[in-house]
């Protein structure tokens, strides 16, 4: 069974840029707790950039369309994140070069991106980074649960929520050390909001 198409990796990329802009106050103030307040711009600003790629350009494939986002998110994104997504994206892109998109290769896929992001932030789980709700992603579609998207976005949220208790030893959040205490990872919520992107497009 199919679960993406090319058309619908786009809408994917739409959904997300829509989610990053409407919140992109929220994912700034995150940023300003335990950061330097930019992650709502950038990542406002990367997946605009994304959307706008992406409207201009015919794909031949899934791999494609996630190769063009993974770019242009590396090159506009300044900041740990971009390169972060940018390396998820490009791993997935790699993942699922000349296949259809189904089951079975969309989690190889993403744990393709979690190695990603692992080697390139160096990042391990519980470090109070985005690398936190990718692993819970890929968690799950190793599970029975696969199918029941809903409980995805569930495990995801209380991620996010277990990153409030905990200490930050990646990224600029590390240099705040217990000071982190209290606040949710700016980055794993807009991960979060790229998995509840996905879940809006292929669950209709
Ligand atoms: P910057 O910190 O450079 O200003 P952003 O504010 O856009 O970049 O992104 C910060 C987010 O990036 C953090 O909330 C965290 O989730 C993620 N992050 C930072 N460093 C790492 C890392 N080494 N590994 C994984 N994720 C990281
Ligand atoms: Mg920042
Ligand atoms: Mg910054």
């Amino acid at each position: 069974m199919i679960i993406l198409t090319v058309e619908q990796t786009k809408q994917w990329m739409q959904e997300i840029q829509k989610r990053m802009e409407a919140n992109k106050e929220q994912l700034t103030a995150l940023d300003q707790a335990i950061g330097d307040g930019d992650h709502g711009i950038n990542m406002a600003r990367g997946f605009n950039e994304v959307v706008n790629k992406i409207d201009d350009t015919e794909y031949d494939s899934v791999a494609d369309v996630l190769k063009s986002a993974a770019m242009t998110l590396t090159a506009k994104v300044g900041g740990a994140s971009g390169p972060l997504y940018g390396t998820a994206f490009l791993k997935m892109s790699m993942a699922l070069q000349d296949k259809e998109v189904n089951q079975q290769n969309f989690k190889e896929a993403i744990d393709a991106a979690l190695a990603g992001i692992k080697m390139r932030g160096n990042a391990e789980f519980g470090e109070k980074t985005m690398y936190d709700v990718w692993y819970q992603v890929a968690e799950f579609l190793a599970s029975e649960n696969v199918e029941d998207w809903e409980e995805m976005i569930e495990a995801c949220q209380a991620t996010i929520e277990d990153t409030r208790e905990m200490v930050a030893t990646k990224g600029r959040a590390s240099y705040l050390k217990e000071r982190t205490l209290g606040h949710v990872d700016p980055g794993s919520m807009s991960s979060f909001y790229i998995f509840e992107a996905l879940v809006a497009v292929i669950e209709v």
